[in-house]
């Protein structure tokens, strides 16, 4: 199975492991459901500002890497904080 398997990895001919426009990315655990602990709180700008980018906007999931229930949670809990000031709608 092992040796099959090498095999693969090393036949350039291969266009799926090596086109780089199909490479699989290796896929990413939801923050909020992998530490169930993490509580999302939209008054602590520390934890908003994670899921913004730098011009203010809000990550999308390939970026946070976020479930689909906890994405939405995000994005209310920073539209929470744009809304106290505690985020900037935008940035320069
Ligand atoms: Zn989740």
């Amino acid at each position: 199975m092992a040796e099959k398997k090498n095999n693969r990895k090393n036949n350039k001919n291969y266009d799926e492991d090596y086109n780089p426009k199909f490479r699989r990315m290796r896929k990413k655990v939801c923050p909020l459901c992998a530490d169930k602990n993490l509580k999302l709180d939209y008054k602590n700008a520390e934890q908003m500002k994670k899921f913004t980018n730098d011009k203010g906007k809000i990550l999308p999931r390939r970026a946070t890497g976020a479930c689909s229930i906890h994405q939405r949670d995000i994005t209310l809990a920073v539209k929470r904080a744009r809304q106290i000031a505690i985020l900037p709608y935008t940035q320069e």
